[in-house]
């Protein structure tokens, strides 16, 4: 591995990263650092907590800091595309470290708040712009927002930005930009669709893959639990009261069902709190803080919340619902297993959902293992033989009956859930202060 003296960036650069403590560059930024310094794009393939962050904020603040420019208003020279505001704010924060030493100026641009402050700081000038698309749309659109002066464009988290619908927006943005620039372009997984975007951007680029070990789901014990839909909230409650079951992280595929499963939780004495793209800022903050501090045990999050979460320590994530995006499995259950620790990701898919488990394993490659152990799991079709059909009778569902839920007969009330291990290296949870994309 480089160290960072290899990578030879400037002095104000590398005083903030020994004001940092960063020893060694991680394998995305010694991938990426020099080729970005050359002026390349980048194809990088990496998942949040790799570092990815300073992987272009660094280059991008040496190319600033050497040019030492002064900003001109309403005109960046650096444009960083962000899917949620979490995370835009995160890569702000991230610029702000790295380039304490500099005097690069930088501005926030994204929905859910008043556009007077972000319009005032744009007047102002900022080198750098960092923005989700739907915002920077409408700035650039009333004429705030200026991309004839980018020099570098950077795409972060691209999948996100497709699971969410900004592919319209993004075409839209990508059209304003100048032909002559710099792009890199990070994603956790590359898809087809995600492919085809790359594509379309980047010139010549450098493919950079680190989807490394840490946050490869082979770490991560997977597992599914057959359960109608009507008995998921009875299983959750059961779930997060079993033996070495810690901060567990939920994932419901709506707002509401947030909402409803956090009360339910809450109601029955379980130390539960949402987070969705409903709640204020300052509440998802208090929502995190809480659930990092273990003053909650249990965090239901949406999707797009969930983005930018980097929480250590979670010893379970529970599919309530299955993802309609495949992907998102894959980013859902990245969120356990942190920090080489190993995981446990359980997921409840109802009779409806089976397709959604099925694409699921396609992606990831490997059948999701059943749930055996548990009483709510009695394995649809496998272990619940299918009784030939009368004449005149409905059709069962494949494999589905009363016994697969999830506090059904005797059984499911008396046996409890064991874990099949206890979980390594849980720490105690915690945001990373500012905590990155
Ligand atoms: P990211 O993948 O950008 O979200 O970064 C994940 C975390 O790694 C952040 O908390 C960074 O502060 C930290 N980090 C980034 N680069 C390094 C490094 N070279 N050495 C140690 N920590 C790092």
């Amino acid at each position: 591995m480089k160290s960072f003296d290899e990578l030879n960036l400037i002095d104000p650069l590398r005083r903030a990263i020994a004001d940092e403590k960063y020893e060694v560059p991680t394998e995305i930024q010694a991938q990426t650092i020099p080729d970005v310094i050359k002026g390349r794009d980048i194809l990088g393939c990496a998942q949040t907590g790799t570092g990815k962050t300073a992987a272009f904020a660094l280059p991008i603040l040496n190319r600033l800091g050497a040019q030492n420019r002064k900003s001109i208003p309403n005109s960046p020279r650096v444009l960083v595309l962000a899917p949620t505001r979490e995370l835009a704010i995160q890569i702000g924060e991230s610029f702000a470290t790295y380039g304490r030493h500099l005097r690069i100026k930088h501005a926030l641009v994204f929905g859910g708040v008043s556009q007077v402050n972000q319009v005032r700081v744009l007047n102002r000038g900022a080198h750098v712009l960092v923005a989700t698309p739907g915002r920077l749309l409408d700035l650039m659109n009333q004429g705030h927002i200026s991309l004839d002066r980018l020099e570098v464009f950077v795409l972060d988290e691209a999948d996100r930005m497709l699971d969410m619908g900004f592919l319209p927006d993004l075409k839209r943005i990508i059209s304003k930009l100048p032909e002559k620039r710099q792009s890199l372009f990070f994603s956790a997984t590359v898809p087809p669709k995600i492919a085809q975007l790359a594509k379309s951007l980047l010139r010549d680029p450098v493919s950079v893959d680190v989807t490394p070990e840490t946050t490869s789901v082979e770490r991560i014990e997977q597992r599914v639990l057959f359960v109608e839909q009507t008995k998921k909230k009875a299983l959750l409650e059961q779930l997060v009261r079993s033996e070495g079951v810690g901060p567990t992280l939920v994932f419901t595929k709506t707002k509401r069902g947030a909402n409803h499963v956090t009360e339910r939780l809450t109601r029955n004495g379980i130390k539960a709190a949402a987070i969705h793209g409903n709640k204020s800022q300052s509440a998802r903050q208090r929502a995190l803080e809480a659930f990092r501090t273990n003053r909650v045990q249990v965090l239901v999050a949406t999707d797009v919340a969930a983005r930018g979460i980097d929480v250590d320590g979670i010893t379970h994530v529970i599919n309530y619902e299955l993802p309609l995006e495949p992907e998102s499995y894959v980013h859902r259950i990245g969120r356990t297993g942190r920090a080489g620790a190993s995981g446990i990701a359980l997921s409840f898919c109802s009779a409806g959902e089976r397709n959604l488990l099925q694409d699921i394993e396609r992606l990831i490659g490997q059948k999701v293992e059943v749930d055996a152990d548990h009483p709510a799991s009695a394995v649809a079709g496998e272990k619940v033989p299918t009784r030939p059909q009368r004449r005149g009778q409905r059709p069962r569902r494949p494999g589905w009956s009363r016994e697969t839920s999830a506090s059904s007969g005797q059984g499911a009330k008396q046996k409890r859930r064991r874990p099949k291990r206890k979980p390594q290296g849980a720490k105690p949870s915690k945001v990373a202060a500012g905590s990155r994309s």
